[in-house]
């Protein structure tokens, strides 16, 4: 059978997408913020399918209303909390976030009137902590440091709501509504937008709620057909756990991805990190050549870490040959880190610049 003949279903499957699906639109319209989060698109990679002879697919995360895959966790913690009656109007949510959540959660907070907090490591990008500020959360920029120490930003994001009457930390790392939430939505939508024709799946972790998820729910979905893989960055010990059968080492050495990384085994990653096929460790330079190539050739215009999954998709595509369908997160936009991503200073800073193509370095205009 030639190539383009053993595509065809899943060609099919991918190229049907385009078509809204009809929950999200039956109606004509949904609720609210609340009611917007979720039924993202699942892009075909056009040029990548093509080199490749697989479909490369991407959920497009970004069209969540906040602009990341993040506002189905905050959704997911918030709606959990307030089920379980630990969260009453006029209540206070506290977390630790490197950004995203943030931006979902002070959202959902202004959709249902609560107060919301922020602690953030202060190595993040100034757009995030701007976005956050305008959207009425508090937010407190503390010490980047490990999460051994009492100060780092989770353990301050605990404490404050502790001491706080009507509050709750939504936990991102370890309370597993989050990875859920995407149990419950993500992967489904993604096994639907196939139509079950997903040989694989492949994304990176910050608090590994999409991973555990999506991969969770698409291997129910598929009785363990469907392989899933991590991609990490370097200063991650992820890669390096699932690659030496268990063994968790050191942190060492950073990325320029933010909003992944991890130095443990969270909750919501759990026991799912044992069910993984396997682990790709993708080093900066691919991810901001990826970047910049998404943008040349697709159009899409995506931050470092949707950037680092779909160099994961196409490996995962060579390794296991023609014909798959490998599906990966766009996880957000540019928008929040165009400062640095498209600066040639920032690239050049971080041994960067000379990883963009050639041809491509127009784009580094600022
Ligand atoms: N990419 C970005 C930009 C993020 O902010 C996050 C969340 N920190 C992730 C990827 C990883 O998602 P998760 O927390 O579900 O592992």
């Amino acid at each position: 059978m030639s190539v383009s003949a053993a595509l065809r279903p899943g060609l099919r499957a991918a190229r049907a997408t385009h078509r809204p699906l009809a929950r999200a639109f039956t109606s004509g319209s949904v609720d609210g913020f609340v009611g917007a989060v979720g039924n993202t698109p699942l892009i075909r990679l056009e040029k990548l399918s093509r080199q490749t002879g697989c479909n490369i697919v991407a959920k497009s995360e970004l069209q969540n209303p906040g602009g990341s895959v993040k506002d189905r966790a905050a959704l997911g913690v918030i709606q959990d909390a307030e089920e379980r009656g630990l969260l009453k109007p006029g209540g206070t949510v506290v977390e630790g976030t490197a950004g995203n959540t943030g931006i979902g959660l002070a959202h959902v907070c202004r959709a249902r009137g609560y107060r919301c907090v922020i602690f953030m490591p202060n190595t993040q990008s100034q757009e995030k902590i701007d976005l956050l500020r305008m959207l009425g959360a508090e937010v407190h920029p503390v010490p980047a440091v490990a999460y051994e120490d009492p100060k780092n930003y989770n353990h301050q994001a605990r404490d404050f709501a502790r001491a706080l009457p009507n509050a709750i930390w939504t936990d991102q790392f370890d309370n597993t509504a989050n990875a859920a939430a995407h149990h419950r939505t993500t992967g489904p939508e993604i096994w639907a937008q196939t139509r079950g024709a997903v040989d694989a799946f492949v994304c990176a972790t910050g608090t590994g709620g999409t991973l555990a998820g999506v991969g969770r729910a698409l291997k129910e979905k598929s009785d363990g057909r469907t392989q899933v893989w991590l991609a990490d960055p370097p200063g991650s010990v992820l890669h390096s756990y699932v690659t030496s059968g268990g063994k968790l080492k050191e942190r060492a050495g950073g990325s320029i991805t933010e909003g992944i990384g991890q130095g443990r085994i969270t909750n919501n990653l759990g026991t799912f990190v044992k069910e993984l096929d396997g682990a790709l460790h993708i080093p900066d330079e691919k991810s901001i050549a990826m970047l910049y190539e998404l943008l040349d050739t697709e159009g899409l215009y995506l931050g470092a870490s949707s950037a680092l999954n779909v160099v994961a998709a196409v490996e995962l595509a060579q390794k296991l040959g023609p014909g798959k369908t490998i599906a990966t997160i766009l996880c957000d936009g540019a928008y929040r880190y165009q400062s640095r991503l498209f600066s040639r200073t920032w690239l050049k800073e971080k041994g960067l610049e000379n990883a963009i193509p050639e041809h491509l370095k127009k784009y580094a205009v600022l």
